[in-house]
């Protein structure tokens, strides 16, 4: 499960930004994640579950993490036709050519992550 791998990644950039910028502690983290970005939301939930249950004194141990899924869209090289494939590579439902170059649907990144500054309004669990 690389999802494990790519959530110690980020929870890591997190961590070092946050502290950066004298972050007392991450409210929330916001991933874009695309359908041919072979990698799995639930996989990245439960992944983001288990570093937070490790951590200790972490700055995203209550953070919330939010999944924006990002659709797949292709557009045929020929035809010029735009469509949703399900696949890497994506054969244009018009011409029936594995025509299409993926314009989304592969991105997997961090969109945006909040934190506080101070601890009031904290809501530890
Ligand atoms: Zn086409």
């Amino acid at each position: 499960m690389h999802e494990m791998a790519l959530m110690g990644e980020i929870v890591q950039l997190i961590e070092q930004d946050a502290q950066m910028k004298k972050i007392k502690y991450v409210k929330k983290v916001e991933l874009l994640v695309g359908t041919l970005s072979n990698v799995l939301p639930d996989a990245l939930q439960f992944a983001f579950d288990v570093y937070k249950m490790q951590a200790n004194n972490c700055l995203t141990m209550n953070a919330e993490l939010i999944i924006h899924i990002e659709k797949a869209k292709a557009v045929c090289a020929i035809c010029g036709s735009q469509y949703e494939p399900v696949t890497k590579i994506a054969q244009c439902p018009a011409c029936l050519l594995p025509s299409g170059n993926i314009v989304a649907g592969e991105t997997f990144r961090i969109l945006a992550y909040e934190g506080s500054l101070t601890h009031e309004n904290y809501i530890g669990s």
